[in-house]
């Protein structure tokens, strides 16, 4: 396929106003505490510690159910007054989650999402909660999820996948420009691949953003953050043997986010809350 591009001032103006809104949607809201090399130490220290600890037995499913509806009752009012506060400049936000156990799937797992694509819900497996050794690690997960409710994680991925799209798709576009023999569904191709390129873009920035906002709402709620996100260090082992993603699939455990959370607490002690970008 001959590609001519020809040098077209209001394409490339497009072009960059469609990169400048890709770039504009990606950041995150706040600002995440930067971690020191003492942070990293501890955090190391953290992990090979809760690597080598013996697994203990799964509680009943008695003691999961009594330890989420705990939990959940305690981080959701806590979660809901400080999202409420963050996002007073959206009027229209949704802050009201629907907290549930999802009893179909077999993995480990905790995720946030939209229900019916306008109520935000976060569910956690059976399997995870029955893994739980402690309250800290579960309000510390849903802390986490919290997170990625008050962050606009889905709504900036699909801003981010849409222009993702769009620049592919443009970029096509000009590729294939006054060229009669081009094929009108490569641009449809590049569009799709912008969409997945850019529904994955940045997403280890929004994991660390989510647990500096676990982290505070973990506190706020009375809990210990620290003592919680040992849950992460732990890992799933043995892995999954038919590869399907758990948490930790989607959550690679990872010293970086243990020393994220021993800065975040360290500022909150410092300065009592989190910094907003500006
Ligand atoms: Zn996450």
């Amino acid at each position: 396929m001959a590609a001519e591009m020809i040098w077209n001032p209001v394409r490339h103006t497009v072009l960059a106003f469609v990169a400048g809104a890709a770039l504009s949607g990606c950041g995150t809201n706040y600002v995440i505490p930067e971690t020191e090399s003492k942070h990293m130490d501890e955090a190391k220290t953290m992990f090979a510690e809760a690597r080598a600890a013996p697994l203990k037995p799964q509680v009943s499913d008695t003691v999961a159910q009594r330890r989420f509806n705990r939990v959940a009752a305690r981080i959701k009012p806590v979660a809901e007054s400080y999202c409420l506060r963050e996002t007073s400049d959206r009027p229209y936000f949704n802050c009201d989650v629907r907290i549930g156990i999802d009893s179909r799937m077999k993995q480990r797992n905790a995720y946030f999402t939209y229900e019916g694509g306008s109520r935000p819900i976060i569910m956690v497996t059976e399997p995870m909660l029955r893994d739980m050794q402690n309250d800290h690690e579960l309000a510390f997960v849903l802390g986490h999820e919290y997170g990625h409710l008050i962050g606009q994680h889905i709504e900036k991925r699909q801003q981010q996948a849409l222009a993702g799209a769009l620049i592919l798709g443009s970029i096509a576009a000009l590729a294939t420009a006054g060229n009669p023999d081009s094929d009108p569904s490569t641009i449809t191709d590049s569009m799709g691949l912008g969409y997945v390129a850019g529904s994955y873009a940045f997403s280890q920035e929004y994991e660390l953003e989510s647990d500096t906002l676990g982290t505070l709402i973990t506190r706020t709620a009375g809990y210990d953050p620290v003592i919680g996100a040992r849950y992460f260090a732990r890992g799933e082992a043995p892995m999954l043997a038919d590869g399907r993603l758990s948490f930790w699939g989607t959550h690679p455990p990872d010293a970086r986010r243990i020393a994220t959370v021993l800065a975040t607490v360290e500022q909150l002690n410092q300065r009592g809350g989190l910094e907003r970008q500006r």
